[in-house]
């Protein structure tokens, strides 16, 4: 018999269903990793193999993270790399980062998904585009796999170093023959087309200025003839536009429709810089696109016109971003970030506390091509995460808790479900034990940091 799991009695359930609901004294009643009922705790089955008590406590779906970088969280903060921009910061750390070791990326991946956990993400993706020594993506995939996380590992990589006029160093891209033939290993390893499938490959070199033009042809191919998804990073920066016109003699967005970068099984990053013309081209194209709000900051890169990607049909979801440039992983702080950047750019009626929410949970399912999470309704996927509502930082703003979460302090998860399976209960982590990941993490990181200084 497959398992049953009752959560009950929330003061409010957000469901993020088509019409929007929110219930109070809401319930969800789970049968395995599904979905079975969700209603009035008083209308769906009083009993089940485990109960869940949320009174007093706000339940939503458990966010999605669509761009992040795990290992940059081995550098977070780093000396040297606090106060360029893009290209400046990026070209500080390459040398650092091409020092990297398997261990390492293991380390940094738990981390990393440990924090956007109990922040109150299930689902997270991870670009890794830079493979030194014994990196493999594999690395962060079984790291992911013991943490319990839902994961969208990407197969990130970098081709055109300095000496082609690229932006990295030499000694940390690789052979393009090398890297579709990885890409191709991983995706016949590892990837689960099925629904509710907790591990997906997808396909993504880094971005116009690190890789040639045949590997972004050659990886759109690859990835349409395997059914997976494509992800880069795109019109970040102005820097990033001038490179794109110079180079190839297009705007950014014209550069990825030429590569056959658009589509619903594209999401980029950033598009801080997207044009009206990339806006609407990507609107019809369902091409999704990954904001991440306190990156753009954190490097100055500008407002992304999210309000704008809304109005015309763009997929858009969260990102949190690397960690060596947000150096925070809060996907509710995210959302926060992404409402509030929105009224300095536009006005404060651009993003709603719910349409931050939304844009954080559905948009993000959205981005990555799925239609079984980011929601909370009967056949979706069990991920779901509750939050305390008697805390310090939501005191006085309960008339609406729903619009508290996103306008208060960012609160950590007390509860979080993920594939139908409590993996944090009463705020802890019950998978892996996280004195010693941030242990394990801060003697890698100090390793990594002299190793680049014996390297210099
Ligand atoms: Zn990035």
């Amino acid at each position: 018999m497959t398992k049953t799991l009752l959560v009950r009695n929330a003061q409010v359930l957000v469901t993020m269903d088509q019409q929007r609901r929110e219930i109070a004294d809401g319930a969800v009643f789970i049968r395995g990793h599904v979905i079975e009922a969700v209603g009035p705790s008083s209308e769906l089955p009083q009993t089940a193999d485990e109960i869940v008590d949320a009174k007093g406590k706000l339940v939503m779906p458990g966010m999605v993270n669509t761009h992040h970088h795990m290992y940059q969280s081995l550098t977070r903060a780093f000396p040297g790399a606090q106060d360029g921009e893009l290209f400046d910061w990026l070209t500080s750390l390459y040398p650092v980062w091409a020092n990297l070791r398997g261990e390492m990326i293991h380390a940094s991946t738990q981390t990393a998904m440990a924090e956007l956990m109990l922040s109150g993400c299930t689902t997270s993706s991870d670009h890794l585009y830079i493979y030194p020594n014994d990196c493999r993506l594999d690395d962060s995939i079984e790291a992911a796999q013991e943490i319990g996380m839902r994961f969208h590992a990407t197969r990130g990589a970098m081709s055109v170093g300095k000496s082609r006029g690229g932006l990295p160093p030499d000694s940390v891209v690789e052979e393009e023959d090398a890297i579709i033939k990885d890409t191709q290993r991983l995706i016949e390893t590892w990837h689960d087309p099925s629904r509710h499938a907790m591990l997906r490959i997808a396909v993504a070199p880094c971005s116009p200025f690190s890789v040639s033009q045949d590997l972004m042809r050659e990886a759109a191919n690859l990835a349409r003839s395997y059914r997976v998804s494509m992800h880069t990073h795109l019109a970040e920066t102005a820097g990033d536009v001038a490179y794109s016109r110079e180079r190839f003699g297009m705007t950014p967005a014209q550069y990825a429709e030429s590569c056959g970068w658009v589509g619903h099984d594209v999401w980029h990053a950033h598009c801080v810089q997207l044009d009206d013309a990339g806006i609407a081209l990507f609107g019809h194209t369902g091409t999704g696109v990954a904001h991440c709000p306190c990156s753009n900051m954190r490097l100055a890169s500008g407002i992304a016109p999210v309000r704008k990607m809304l109005d015309a049909g763009v997929p858009v979801g969260l990102g949190v971003d690397g960690s060596a440039s947000n150096d925070g992983a809060h996907m509710l702080g995210e959302a926060r970030q992404a409402m509030l950047l929105q009224r300095v750019g536009f006005g404060p009626a651009a993003l709603s506390a719910r349409q931050a929410l939304e844009v954080a949970t559905l948009g993000g399912a959205k981005v990555l091509n799925r239609d079984d999470i980011g929601a909370l309704a009967p056949g979706m996927s069990a991920d779901l995460v509750m939050y305390r509502l008697d805390g310090l930082n939501f005191a006085g703003g309960l008339l609406d808790p729903v619009a508290a979460l996103v306008f208060c302090s960012p609160a950590q998860v007390d509860c979080s479900i993920v594939h139908g399976r409590v993996v944090i209960r009463d705020g802890q982590l019950l998978t892996v034990s996280l004195g010693n990941v941030v242990e394990r993490h801060n003697r890698l990181a100090r390793e990594l940091a002299e190793a680049a200084r014996v390297a210099r």
